[in-house]
């Protein structure tokens, strides 16, 4: 790994900020928030909060080195500068559906804005030989924190309700992988459907597989969808095998003609990935596979893994990577999507326009 970004004294201060973020998402807070994300699908299990007024997903730790005083983030007895409020409970958390199922069980907040649901919350691949290392869609089901499948007609009721009680601005809807050739993609366009029939207008990102048959693509931008993410978590052939077991059986070709397809039909940075660091890839060709994301128009959305309770890698007792590390591939990636002119607010909606679960956005992407 080479570092050589010609620092200034003004982006030393910006630097040291970058830093902070990092080392927050990694080592987590001393902070009993009040809007937590249990396990879920992908990478994050964080208690949300605004660092410097942007959406962050930070791990609770209590024996983190550093806590809140004051509204500010402090280091031992530092004030590292860096201003860090709550994501207070919001209010549809408290309503249940006439059926009897709480809000919060179809859909949560992300960050102070965002309503997040996994539309479908079991996968084809969650046997212990083929699921994502990282992931724990499932156990969240077993903890009764939310239902296996969300039907439109309570996605709507849900969203109806964030949107007017708590503000919420866009929505994420992923989904576990299902059977079909449509992977999920099915229930994705009839949740888009129903929610902009009772929101009119609001941003949702959807996120899949590449699905077997691309005309989905084109489905999900009818049903209204703004965004779509199409998650490979790495590049590295290697390190997918090892990593996810099952998703790395669909090879890479098929995610690159995915994204190609996506950027077709929803735009020029409308698509989106995550690239999880601290797997294991080299540093640099991390780097270089984002750079290719970037010239085909997909925004590459880096995120340190971190190994949630309930994961395999955390039962294996694999650690998240070091600030130093997650520090230089997002300042460099940064840079990269500045220099293409794509920033994360511009996907609309979505992880990358949401930031919480990245240092991207303190970064300047
Ligand atoms: S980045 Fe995505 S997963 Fe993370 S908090 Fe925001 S919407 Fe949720």
């Amino acid at each position: 790994m080479s570092v050589g970004t010609g620092r200034t004294p003004n982006s030393t201060a910006v630097d040291v900020r970058i830093t902070t973020r990092a080392e927050l998402a990694l080592r987590g807070i001393r902070l009993d928030a009040e809007v937590a994300r249990p396990a879920g699908a992908g990478p994050s299990d964080d208690g949300h909060v605004l660092v410097d007024g942007a959406n962050a997903a930070l791990p609770t730790n209590p024996a983190s080195p550093y806590s809140v005083r004051d509204g500010r983030v402090w280091l031992g007895e530092e004030d590292t500068g860096v201003e860090l409020s709550p994501v207070h409970r919001p209010k549809f958390y408290d309503l249940t559906t006439a059926d009897g199922v709480r809000y919060e069980q179809i859909a949560r907040l992300h960050g102070a804005d965002v309503l997040a649901t996994t539309v479908v919350q079991t996968c084809i691949r969650y046997a212990e030989s083929d699921r994502c290392r990282f992931c724990t869609i499932e156990e969240s089901l077993r903890d009764g924190a939310t239902v296996a499948a969300k039907t439109p007609a309570q996605l709507a009721e849900v969203a109806e309700a964030a949107v007017r009680l708590d503000g919420v601005r866009q929505m994420v809807m992923t989904t576990g992988t299902t059977n079909g050739p449509d992977r999920g993609a099915r229930n994705l366009v009839r949740s888009v459907r129903a929610v902009l029939q009772a929101v009119p207008g609001l941003p949702i990102q959807v996120q899949c597989e590449p699905p077997g048959d691309l005309r989905w693509i084109t489905e999900l931008r009818d049903a209204g969808a703004t965004a779509i993410g199409i998650h490979v978590e790495a590049l590295d052939e290697q390190v997918r095998k090892r990593w996810m077991p099952g998703k790395s059986q669909v090879p890479l070709a098929d995610y690159e003609a995915a994204w190609d397809e996506a950027v077709r039909v929803f735009g020029h940075n409308r698509v989106s990935t995550y690239l999880l660091v601290g797997l294991g890839e080299d540093p640099d060709e991390l780097i270089a596979g984002a750079a290719r994301l970037i010239e085909r128009g997909v925004y590459p959305f880096v995120v340190p893994f971190r190994p949630m309770a309930g994961t395999l890698a955390a039962r294996d007792g694999i650690t998240a990577p070091g600030a130093e590390l997650l520090t230089y591939v997002t300042e460099t990636v940064a840079r990269l999507l500045r220099d293409a002119g794509m920033s994360g607010a511009d996907q609309g909606a979505g992880c990358a326009a949401c930031g919480a679960c990245s240092v991207l956005k303190t970064a300047g992407g």
